[in-house]
């Protein structure tokens, strides 16, 4: 059985002071609560005093470099994450891979390096509006998930998260409908089992993510290939967040 996990991506908002904030207003709902797995992916900045504030939530990064160290201004590395106490890394998302040429080849070298530290990827794939109108949604999912799970083993995949967000549907509140998240996400299983094997298809986690809100997570919940979400606007304040949470339970 999957259990499902619901990670809200801050994106480039909150200060440290402010995460701090948003960490003491939200763990009293979750004490107790093991119906799915918990999460926020925060700004490096802010990963320390998440780590040290939090009990019951994951607390991931947003982005990592797959070298250990050297001359990568700018960069952070896996054991660096791993020294703050992280656990989860969303990778490849549709922002980075638009601003900041994020290729399938970089997420599958960033995946094979935080499974290695035991860092669990949450990879995010998904199509844009015109490749949706012109049909060509499978295609991207297919190719996305070929390039980005180069090299990894059947059974580091089965470890692995993966967010199918269309992009379409991220930030514009024009969510995909139910049928079409659980399509995608039953697509995105499917590919794993043809790229691997039926069992780490079974394995792998499928969130969706775009314009998910407290009142709408519920009927992405209730389908059959989709394990949780990945949040953006909604994960920034903690009623929203607390409204997701509870309505999950
Ligand atoms: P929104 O929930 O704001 O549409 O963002 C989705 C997203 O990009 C999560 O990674």
């Amino acid at each position: 059985m999957r259990k499902p996990i619901i990670v809200g991506n801050w994106k480039m908002n909150k200060t440290p002071s402010e995460a701090l904030e948003f960490m003491k207003g939200i763990e009293e709902v979750l004490t107790g609560n093991e119906a799915a797995d918990y999460g926020v992916g925060a700004p490096y900045v802010d990963l320390d005093v998440c780590v040290k504030n939090a009990k019951n939530l994951i607390i991931a990064a947003e982005n990592c470099n797959e070298k250990d160290s050297g001359a990568y201004t700018g960069e952070v590395s896996v054991p660096m994450l791993k020294e703050v106490g992280i656990t989860y890394c969303i990778i490849g998302h549709s922002e980075r891979r638009t601003y900041y040429n994020e290729t399938n080849e970089a997420c599958a070298l960033k995946a094979k390096r935080l499974l290695a530290d035991n860092i669990i990827p949450i990879l995010c794939i998904g199509e844009t509006e015109a490749e949706y109108d012109a049909g060509k949604t499978a295609d991207v999912i297919k190719t996305q998930l070929a390039g980005s799970l180069a090299g990894l083993t059947a059974e580091e995949v089965a470890k692995m998260v993966i967010a199918y967000e269309p992009i379409w549907a991220i930030g514009t509140g024009k969510s995909a409908t139910k049928e079409i998240a659980e399509d995608c996400c039953k697509l995105v299983r499917d590919t794993v089992k043809a790229l691997y094997d039926g069992p780490t298809g079974d394995a792998v986690r499928v969130q969706y993510g775009g314009s998910v809100k407290p009142d709408n997570i519920k009927e992405y919940m209730a389908c059959e290939d989709i394990d949780g979400a990945l949040i953006g606007g909604a994960s920034l304040k903690v009623d929203s967040f607390k409204e997701i949470i509870d309505a999950t339970k």
